[in-house]
């Protein structure tokens, strides 16, 4: 197994699985199931004894390596300096091991079929790609500067289209100059990466790649964080090299000198750091950079944030195959509470995996009449219709 060599170099000492401050829990595997197996230096110490044939590949081994959400933060808080960085990599080695044999969680070998299938987990056909955009006037890519690749969780998922539709149409309205790949877009594969399918993944990103190459593709505006690491750091290995930008980062220049009228009311707003933008592409500015400048909207931070962030659950494939699964200790329920303490109206989001993760938890935790999960379009194009409202009373008052 790739980086086999540096499993025996963990002191299970267990920073890795706290923030900075050393408060809380910030593993979310571990925070779930509370056994030092699911810590990442316990994980370290079960692959290591694995590896050398002490224990069998049981269903709760597997059920083990693939609880981890990727979410990154042992890499952080690694108090060792020499192997820290290759933590996750040690990981994902891992379940590149139990590909390479064979044994999967039932979960893990439907959702790598579905995407083989069909290009996607949710296993729809490829008409139902683009059926997001209907009503919005959205070109097809053809010359236009940005490709807006949206992903499978913004195409197909209920709560992920509607942020995609908000983040569209708000490009539109910012004069951005996009096209979509509608039906002829395919599943990034970032997730089918760090679940350890490397063959699919290389796969995917081959095709993805042939499919920009062919169309003239320059420039890449991704709905995703998820998508946005890897095409940006995973596709050049095999030939991509796009520019490629968080939607974040495009709306960041353009709101604040877009010179909207807002609501006289203010709204307190609460930011979640997505992993795949924050810890693992170091952008913790731009997302609020786009918030700040929506006038009215007053940031206020969670004890955990930035480099801390607490993960909503859904990376590493359990958005789709849930093996974290629910429950009040559930990372997206923690999360869910930790919001709601900081007094604000709005949980904001820039992925829409943690927008889906982080609803249902507001919903599992009965929080909806206070905390409302919503990404920097919805906000805006809110805020706009709000604006819109006063405007029309304070004209019929005047009449
Ligand atoms: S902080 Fe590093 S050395 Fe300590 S338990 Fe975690 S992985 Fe092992
Ligand atoms: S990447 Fe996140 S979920 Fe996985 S072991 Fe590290 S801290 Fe835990």
């Amino acid at each position: 197994m790739e980086y086999a060599e540096i499993l025996h170099r963990c002191f299970r000492c267990g920073y890795c699985k706290l923030p900075s401050s050393y408060q809380d829990l910030n593993c979310p595997s571990y925070l779930k199931f509370r056994f030092e197996t699911y810590s990442p230096g316990g994980r370290m110490w079960l692959l290591r004894e694995w590896l050398d044939g002490g224990i069998k590949t049981s269903e709760r081994f597997q059920e083990i390596l693939y609880s981890c959400t990727a979410c990154g933060n042992c890499v952080e808080h690694c108090i060792f300096p020499k192997f820290k960085a290759d933590l996750l990599n040690a990981f994902t080695a891992g379940r590149v091991e139990l590909v390479d044999r064979g044994v999967l969680p039932r979960l893990v070998s439907r959702y790598f079929k579905a995407i083989y299938n069909y290009g996607n987990p949710y296993k729809l056909l490829k008409e139902e790609r683009g059926k997001w955009a209907e009503g919005l006037d959205i070109e097809i890519y053809k010359d236009h500067e940005h490709l807006f690749y949206v992903g499978c969780a913004g195409s197909h998922d209920e709560r992920g289209q509607k942020m995609t539709r908000a983040v569209a149409s708000l490009m539109k309205r910012l004069d951005v100059s996009f096209g979509i790949l509608g039906a002829d877009e395919i599943c990034d594969g970032n997730e089918v990466r760090v679940m350890g399918e490397e063959g699919l993944f290389e796969h995917l990103a081959k095709q993805n790649i042939e499919t920009f190459q062919k169309a003239g593709v320059n420039k890449i505006i991704t709905l995703s964080p998820h998508a946005y690491h890897a095409m940006k750091n995973y596709y050049p290995f095999f030939g991509g090299s796009f520019q490629v930008l968080h939607y974040t980062q495009i709306l960041a220049g353009l709101i604040g000198k877009a010179g909207f009228t807002m609501p006289s009311k203010p709204l307190k707003v609460t930011f979640h750091d997505p992993c795949y933008l924050g810890r693992h592409n170091n952008d913790y500015f731009t997302p609020r950079v786009v918030l700040g400048a929506i006038p009215g909207v007053e940031i206020v931070e969670m004890d955990r944030s930035k480099v801390d962030s607490l993960c909503c659950g859904g990376g590493g494939g359990n958005f789709f195959t849930d093996i974290l699964g629910g429950g009040p200790d559930s990372s997206s329920r923690v999360r869910a509470r930790e919001a709601a303490e900081t007094g604000a109206e709005v949980l904001a989001v820039a992925c829409p995996k943690c927008a889906k993760m982080l609803d249902d938890a507001i919903k599992a935790e009965d929080m909806e009449e206070k905390l409302r999960v919503m990404d920097s379009a919805e906000i805006l194009i809110e805020r706009l219709v709000q604006a819109n409202e006063e405007n029309e009373t304070a004209t019929s008052v005047s009449r």
